[in-house]
């Protein structure tokens, strides 16, 4: 494995505000690297610094060797940068934007071809204001290969879009990471990072709280084993469960609650006072990416401010 970006002491200020506060990491050549955080921890900031499209206050970043406060023209013909579909040129066809955007480059893929690789041929002649929300996401992350990239950044690349659009992208992304290439994203869906990314920063307030492979960080987790059940006559039982393991009634749905546990004797003793209740629902689950999240953060990714 090589070292790709290379993050030292980044410091990002907006006025008074530490927008980005002394975090350092390193991607490596073929990975899928997340940036995960709530609104305003510094993902965006942290990506385009990266991408030589913001100035930093203090640190060093390296892209391929390249430090990109004064070597960013040797980078950009090796990296693709996702924008965002509002910032596509309204009057020119899906395959002009392309085939624009390659005459940029020494080197560049064919416009056709690339459209053909996200199932969006019969869309050669659109414009971009004519295709959906997915199809729009799909044309900005392959409008960000046309150069044949090195690495790839992604800033939330699923954002609003339905269950069933996401999952098309995560195979694209997918896909592109079997072609070698590295991913740099940020995102604030959970089961997206834990599920494409091989590993995670969470961010917060400008800070790197937690740095490692994602499943290790789950498995890292101090309450490693969930119990969620449905059930009205919990609270007779809840001082016992409260004394083992953390219990949270969820709200919303009636009845339903949680209880994380640090080991597997809990889980047992927890499972052995909820059978007799014999609830709605019953479910035993490992923490999830999520969960370590709060656990970092003290805070719910769902939850603003
Ligand atoms: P989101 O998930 O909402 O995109 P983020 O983690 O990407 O959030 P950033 O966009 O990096 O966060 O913003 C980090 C902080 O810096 C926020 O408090 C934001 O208001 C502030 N900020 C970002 N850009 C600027 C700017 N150009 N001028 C002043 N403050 C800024």
């Amino acid at each position: 494995m090589s070292t790709v970006i290379s993050v030292k002491n980044l410091v990002k200020r907006y006025g008074k505000l530490s927008a980005v506060d002394g975090i350092s990491f390193e991607v490596q050549k073929g990975e899928v690297f997340g940036l995960l955080g709530e609104n305003g921890a510094g993902k965006t900031t942290t990506l385009e610094i990266i991408e030589g499209l913001r100035q930093l206050t203090k640190g060093t970043v390296k892209v391929l060797g390249h430090d990109v406060a004064t070597e960013m023209s040797s980078v950009k013909s090796k990296i693709g940068v996702q924008l965002q579909s509002s910032a596509y040129y309204s009057y020119l066809t899906l395959k002009e934007i392309l085939e624009l955007f390659g005459s940029f480059y020494p080197k560049s893929l064919e416009a056709g071809k690339l459209l053909k690789s996200v199932n969006l041929e019969d869309k050669a002649s659109s414009f971009v204001g004519a295709l959906s929300g997915g199809q729009r996401q799909r044309f900005s992350i392959v409008a960000s290969l046309v150069n044949d990239p090195q690495i790839v950044f992604l800033d939330e690349p699923t954002t609003g879009l339905d269950p069933l659009a996401r999952r098309n992208l995560w195979e694209l992304i997918t896909q592109i990471k079997s072609q070698g290439k590295t991913i740099m994203l940020t995102t604030h869906y959970m089961e997206e990072a834990e599920l494409l990314c091989d590993r995670v920063a969470i961010m917060d307030k400008g800070k790197i709280v937690a740095l490692d492979k994602t499943h290790k960080l789950v498995e890292r987790a101090s309450k490693p084993f969930k119990i969620s059940f449905i059930s009205p006559k919990a609270e007779g039982i809840a001082p016992k469960l409260r004394k083992i393991g953390t219990l949270t009634e969820l709200g919303g749905k009636s009845d339903h609650f949680e209880l994380t546990l640090s080991t597997q004797a809990n889980l047992h003793r927890a499972l052995d006072l909820i059978r007799p209740l014999n609830p709605d629902s019953l479910t035993v689950s490992r923490a999830s990416l999520e969960d370590v999240f709060i656990e970092k953060t003290g805070r719910n990714i769902t939850e603003e401010g």
